[in-house]
């Protein structure tokens, strides 16, 4: 699985303009009991638009 980096592009639509390619802003850690997800913040650089989500690393 491929780890997410601050000023990387995914390949993901944007919610508000349908661009589909969004850059990595931040990304910040979480700790489960039992594993470690990442809250992913993204900006879509033709409209600016920031979202999250959600993503899991498997052990
Ligand atoms: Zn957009």
């Amino acid at each position: 699985m491929s780890e997410f980096k601050v000023g990387q592009s995914i390949m993901e639509r944007c919610t508000s303009c349908y661009h589909n390619a969004l850059k990595v802003i931040k990304v910040v850690p979480k700790e489960f009991e039992d594993k470690t997800a990442y809250v992913v913040w993204t900006q879509c650089p033709e409209c600016g638009n920031n979202d999250h989500q959600l993503t899991q690393k498997d052990a």
